[in-house]
């Protein structure tokens, strides 16, 4: 079938998204034909933002590829790779920082290869300027009052700091 449309799913917490993740997004869909990115609802992860606010904020950030259906945004539980099956998905795909994020991602690939031989997780590494980036320091800053606007969708800086930082 030559025609197939070839999809990912990127799967994550994104509590919130931050331009790291967009910059993986955007990578995937130069080698995908549709990203799927999927909200995980995972119960032994505790969020600060609920499954739809972290759903609306990479909507949010998502529009224009969203606009163009190169991506869709969507929430999933139970196996990640009955999701990717039901998606039509060949792949999964991760980002890499650092060394520090290899033996979990390493694990979790190795995982899934067990429950499903099918799906292939590919990582991909962000531009260099998102290495030490991730939602948990981008939460901390943004409650001490710290500048993050280069690391954020614009669209959803004042959303941000409207819950972590109420009018004091
Ligand atoms: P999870 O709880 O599944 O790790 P995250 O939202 O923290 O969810 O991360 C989702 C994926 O995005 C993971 O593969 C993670 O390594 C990757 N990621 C997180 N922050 C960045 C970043 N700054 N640059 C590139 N990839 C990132």
């Amino acid at each position: 079938m030559a025609n197939k449309k070839r999809i990912v799913v990127y799967p994550g917490s994104f509590d919130p998204v931050t331009n790291g993740h967009l910059d993986i997004v955007h990578r995937a869909c130069r080698l995908f034909d549709h990203v799927v990115v999927a909200v995980s609802q995972n119960p032994l992860k505790t969020c600060l933002f609920s499954l739809p606010e972290r759903k609306r904020f990479l909507t949010l950030a998502l529009a224009p590829l969203i606009r163009q259906g190169k991506v869709s945004v969507e929430l999933f539980d139970g196996l990640l790779v009955h999701f990717a099956q039901k998606k039509g998905a060949e792949a999964v795909v991760r980002g890499l920082r650092a060394i520090s994020d290899f033996e979990y991602e390493f694990q979790m690939a190795l995982m899934n290869r067990h429950q499903d031989s099918s799906v292939e997780t590919v990582f991909l590494m962000p531009d260099e300027k998102y290495t030490y980036l991730s939602s948990t320091v981008i939460k901390e800053i943004v409650r001490l009052g710290g500048k993050i606007e280069r690391f954020l969708p614009a669209a959803i800086v004042p959303e941000i700091r409207k819950k972590l930082r109420p009018a004091r």
